[in-house]
């Protein structure tokens, strides 16, 4: 018998087939931009300080899925993101968020009209698909828009 044959080739390890038999298997990605914006809040309890004029360094994620890799083994390329990047830096970075936004400026609303942008202009031309778009106005927090599961286009 062939050596070489009998055993499983090193970069195939044990755990391939296990996990591989999983059925909802699938890969994520993510990648991080960041603006500077001002807003404020309305219709919060009085002496709020976020009704104030103030501004945060944003970052936003956006998480991507894939089932299946393309190309040497992406959900999409990373490079394929950057109409994201530009949207931000063109509509978004170093502006008014309650002036160039036609909602209340929360994460939370941020994340889903974000969200619904990416669909929208990216997803149509990549890999994978959006599962989720983060935002943070500080370090510390965070607020998510999770897309549901569609029909492959
Ligand atoms: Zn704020």
């Amino acid at each position: 018998m062939d050596e070489v044959s009998d055993q499983a080739p090193a970069h195939t390890l044990p755990a391939r087939e296990l996990i591989e038999s999983e059925s909802d298997v699938s890969f994520r990605i993510g990648k991080r931009f960041s603006f500077d914006a001002a807003h404020h809040l309305v219709g919060l309890r009085a002496g709020h300080k976020c009704a104030r004029p103030h501004g945060h360094t944003y970052t936003v994620e956006v998480v991507l899925a894939g089932e299946e890799l393309v190309g040497p083994g992406f959900v999409t390329d990373f490079g394929d993101l950057k109409p994201l990047g530009e949207y931000i830096d063109g509509h978004l970075d170093h502006r008014d968020l309650n002036e160039v936004l036609d909602f209340p400026p929360t994460s939370e609303r941020l994340a889903q009209h974000l969200a619904e942008w990416f669909v929208e202009n990216v997803e149509p031309n990549i890999d994978g698909r959006l599962v989720a778009i983060r935002v943070s106005e500080t370090p510390a927090t965070w607020a998510e828009f999770a897309v549901g599961e569609r029909p492959a286009s």
